[in-house]
């Protein structure tokens, strides 16, 4: 079920290795307190009103900002014009901002604004405190930056600048492309009513429900309007093919589905329309009514992978990727509902990339299977376990994805939480949680709290030390198993078993599985202290017991556990490079090393027992294992005239293996081996991959003893 590795590396060097959520309100906040701290200051919100701050104030109708805007793009010269009206309610003080690539020419209440103060990218303008309503009149524009140089784009679209060109243009959130009304570097919630104008050939689209769509002479034409207050809008256009179709929300309203695609993508249009509307009737059972009028389906000529309110900008590369169907186009059209349904509080923590993750990705893994399903966690758990001692943070702290430490934290363990909240209250309780969190917070921003109380409130559970260990402690739990005895009494039979963890403890419900001869017994220890011992009846004697043997628990894995893989030899800056056989080989081997190691080898001081990678001719290997009284090479690695495996020694140091049959068959390796990393073991043929997989997890098991 998982993407083929290639093609999930090509996924990764566009950006979209996991498409995320244009997370408008964090970027542009971020974008903002990184550009111009001082502006912040300035617009603080004063004591008065502080209890209330205006972001988290958000309600469903009667937004503090409403926006009546007038757009024409002209893609060819770049030029964006706009002009209209923007009535703002807010008791504090607060900013208007705009990007400094355009001009603005604007009145409050008849009178012409004062000059802006610039800050980084943008200006400021400030906003008499208290207004009830004051009214602006606007008028802007600025000529857009060009695409980037495709050799250029990097993953870094969060600060990309509103950009034009024939082929697709991008307006994000974060650039500042039209006035936003903003106070302590958030964008007050906005509802809207914007008119815009592209000329012939030319598709634009805005979040909202779309009002007078028109196509002539003149070009393309189209209203989108929201009532609800919502976050900063992004605006997207290109020479789109449109295809739609209908189907019936959940609450009777008619739903457009559309693909907006290059015309080079139209023979994908239709599966795309048929999994959207597959996922969208999935959520809508799930959760409640889609909260939109439509959903899109729109190619980017850059690698974008985000989520809008209404619809997801996908890369024209990325939807090509075979697996994008059944994957990402999910999360995204489930964000409509979490983070563009209802807004993650990010002052107070990021849950939605989380519940996403859990609802969506990992959802269709249990769909395939149990073993599916085992195999996603035990990755998280072992991605989890390779964030270093010093980047590990609290999940409370999770705002948007920035590196790899972030996603495994924001996306992998916030995932696991939901798992095992829903194992602890019960899959009712748990969907009935999440049906009152989106009817009491839709188009509203909400933080863990408000879910949490959901929860509380569908589970009869007081929920807060669960959510507290799981938000505020950027440590996981270190549970060993540390003894299993078996207990006889006459003819009754049972096990005593101790579990260790660390100081403080974590409040934990540990899954145990007991084998005795007459079948395998399970049951939930619950551990709140540093040191558990539980007695368990049993029908047969003990021969063994697991701890979480199905890793359902976020918790710390003790060495041995996570399978080893070619990866984790691959990115140690302090592997060594052990070559074997005549001169030819070696120099082959030499080559294949090189391509498969992250850094040079031999770039930092290796110590004598760390990682290594081993290639040569087989013969020759496996002289070197045996010599170095390590095992040989698996029974069940045969054919194919390379193989290639991950391994660990007794002491736990990492090692890997490349043997082949000749110097050739290393040479022939050389294009495709190094982009199965994520594998345990590979084998190959004539530099093609015939077979590949990932050992086992092996769960913490211990023998019982007398
Ligand atoms: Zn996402």
């Amino acid at each position: 079920m998982s993407p083929d590795p290639a093609a999930s590396r090509a996924g990764a060097a566009t950006g979209v290795a996991r498409p995320r959520r244009a997370a408008a309100g964090a970027r542009l906040a971020a974008g903002l307190r990184a550009a111009c701290a001082a502006a912040l200051v300035l617009a603080a919100a004063p004591p008065s009103s502080a209890a209330a701050p205006p972001a988290a104030a958000a309600a469903p109708a009667g937004a503090p900002v409403d926006l009546n805007f007038d757009l024409h793009l002209d893609p060819a010269t770049r030029r964006l014009q706009g002009h209209g009206t923007l009535s703002v309610r807010t008791a504090g003080a607060a900013a208007l901002v705009l990007g400094r690539r355009y001009t603005l020419a604007a009145t409050l209440d008849g009178r012409p604004l004062a000059a802006p103060a610039v800050h980084g990218e943008q200006q400021v303008w400030r906003l008499p405190a208290g207004c009830a309503p004051c009214r602006l009149q606007v008028e802007w524009q600025g000529v857009l930056a060009g695409l980037p140089d495709q050799s250029a784009q990097r993953e870094t679209l969060g600060d990309l600048p509103a950009m034009a060109d024939p082929q697709g243009s991008f307006l994000p959130a974060g650039s500042f492309w039209y006035p936003v009304v903003m106070t302590a570097g958030d964008a007050l919630p906005a509802s809207h009513r914007i008119r815009i104008q592209v000329p012939p050939g030319q598709r634009a689209l805005i979040a909202g429900n779309t009002q007078d769509e028109r196509e002539d002479a003149d070009g393309y034409r189209a209203t989108f309007a929201q009532s609800a207050g919502g976050e900063a809008l992004d605006l997207v256009a290109g020479p789109y093919k449109v295809s739609e179709r209908r189907m019936r929300a959940a609450d009777g309203r008619e739903l457009r589905i559309a693909t907006w695609f290059h015309a080079e993508l139209d023979t994908l249009s239709a599966g795309y329309l048929d999994a959207a509307e597959n996922y969208l009737k999935r959520y809508e059972a799930l959760i409640g009514a889609y909260p939109s009028d439509a959903f899109r389906i729109v190619s980017s000529p850059l690698p974008t992978g985000f989520g809008m309110p209404g619809y997801t900008y996908l890369g024209v590369r990325v939807l090509r990727l075979p697996f994008i169907k059944s994957t990402s186009l999910g999360h995204e059209v489930l964000h409509n509902w979490w983070g563009n349904g209802v807004y993650p509080d990010y002052a107070r923590g990021n849950w939605s990339e989380g519940l996403t993750t859990f609802m969506a990705d990992y959802a269709y893994k249990e769909d395939a299977g149990a073993e599916a399903a085992r195999e996603m966690r035990l990755g998280w758990l072992r991605d989890l376990a390779a964030v270093p001692a010093g980047d590990a943070f609290p999940l409370a702290q999770f705002t948007a994805r920035r590196h790899g430490s972030s996603q495994i934290i924001g996306y992998h363990k916030a995932a696991l939480v939901f798992l095992m909240l829903r194992d602890q209250i019960g899959r009712t309780a748990f969907e009935r949680g999440l049906r009152r969190f989106w009817q009491q917070k839709r188009f509203q921003v909400a933080g863990w709290d408000d879910m949490r109380a959901a929860w509380e409130q569908e589970s009869g559970r007081d929920l807060q030390a669960f959510f507290r260990q799981w938000l505020q402690r950027a440590d996981l739990p270190r549970l060993r198993l540390r003894a299993a005895r078996r207990l006889k009494d006459g003819t009754r039979h049972g096990v005593e078993i101790e579990l260790q963890q660390q100081t403080p403890p974590y409040a934990l419900e540990v899954p145990l599985t007991v084998v005795t001869a007459a079948g395998s017994v399970t049951a939930n220890l619950h551990m709140d202290a540093a040191q558990s011992r539980v007695r368990l009846d049993l029908p047969a004697p003990a021969q063994s017991v697991t701890l979480d043997a199905d890793f359902r628990l976020a918790r710390e894995l003790a060495p041995g556990e996570a399978p080893p893989i070619l990866r984790q030899v691959l990115l140690d800056a302090a592997t060594r490079v052990v070559t074997l056989g005549d001169a030819a080989t070696r120099a082959a081997a030499e080559r294949l090393a090189r391509a498969m190691l992250d850094q040079p080898p031999g770039s930092v001081a290796a110590a004598a027992d760390g990682p290594r990678l081993v290639l040569g001719t087989t013969a020759e290997v496996e002289q070197w294992l045996a010599a170095h009284k390590l095992a040989p090479r698996p029974a069940d690695l045969t054919g194919g005239d390379v193989a290639a495996w991950a391994a660990q020694t007794s002491t736990g140091a990492r090692y890997a293996v490349v043997a082949a049959r000749d110097a050739a068959a290393l040479d022939a390796a050389l294009r495709a081996l190094p982009h199965y990393g994520a594998q345990s073991w590979v084998l190959m043929e004539n530099g093609k991959v015939t077979r590949r997989g990932s050992w086992e997890g092996r769960p913490q098991t211990l023998q019982a003893a007398d």
